[in-house]
């Protein structure tokens, strides 16, 4: 009786250990710059069939196509507030709409690479650390490096109102990024 309650019982046992260790071996996660170089060119497919955005982001004659593939993008400690996603730094001037020398730095104190909160930007509910989230906090800063968006580094009200812009005229590319 012992004999055959063993054999019964190591089947399952071994079973239930083997499977769970290959289901539970950490799959290789990509680097943030890998991430970003993804993004880049998710967003520059998605605007090339989003004329939309596109009119909207080069309203003011900037040319988000060619910005997408070049603007820097780097990571950093931008602000201790999580709800800051990111920033973009330019140079304003008198003589054009269009700021100079844009770059953009993401938050690593944000929910940009991290996922498991929910934002609500503009009116629309994003997972965060998702492709459409991170694609419409870089298409916020886009339509900051070209211009189109007021400033709003100081004003949460402005901030959802470049938000709802964005959603409301990007939301093709937004929504296609996977
Ligand atoms: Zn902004």
């Amino acid at each position: 009786m012992i004999g055959t309650a063993i054999g019964i019982y190591l089947g399952p046992i071994y079973g239930f250990w083997d499977f769970p260790q290959d289901l539970a071996r950490p799959k290789p996660q990509p680097s943030h710059a890998d991430i970003l170089v993804d993004l880049r060119s998710k967003i520059l497919n998605g605007l090339l069939q989003d004329p939309d955005c596109l009119g909207f982001l080069g309203a003011w004659g900037s040319d988000p196509l060619a910005l997408i593939k070049v603007i820097p993008i780097t990571e950093g400690n931008v602000s201790p507030f999580p709800r800051t996603q990111a920033i973009t730094t330019e140079t304003l001037t008198p003589s054009s709409p269009i700021p100079i020398n844009p770059s953009i730095e993401i938050n690593h104190n944000g929910f940009f690479f991290e996922p498991g909160a929910t934002a609500s930007l503009g009116g629309q509910t994003f997972q965060t650390g998702t492709p459409q989230f991170q694609t419409e906090v870089l298409l916020h800063e886009l339509g900051h490096a070209t211009g189109v968006l007021p400033l709003d580094a100081n004003s949460a009200k402005q901030e959802d109102a470049n938000n709802a812009a964005i959603v409301q005229k990007c939301s093709k590319t937004i929504n296609g990024a996977r």
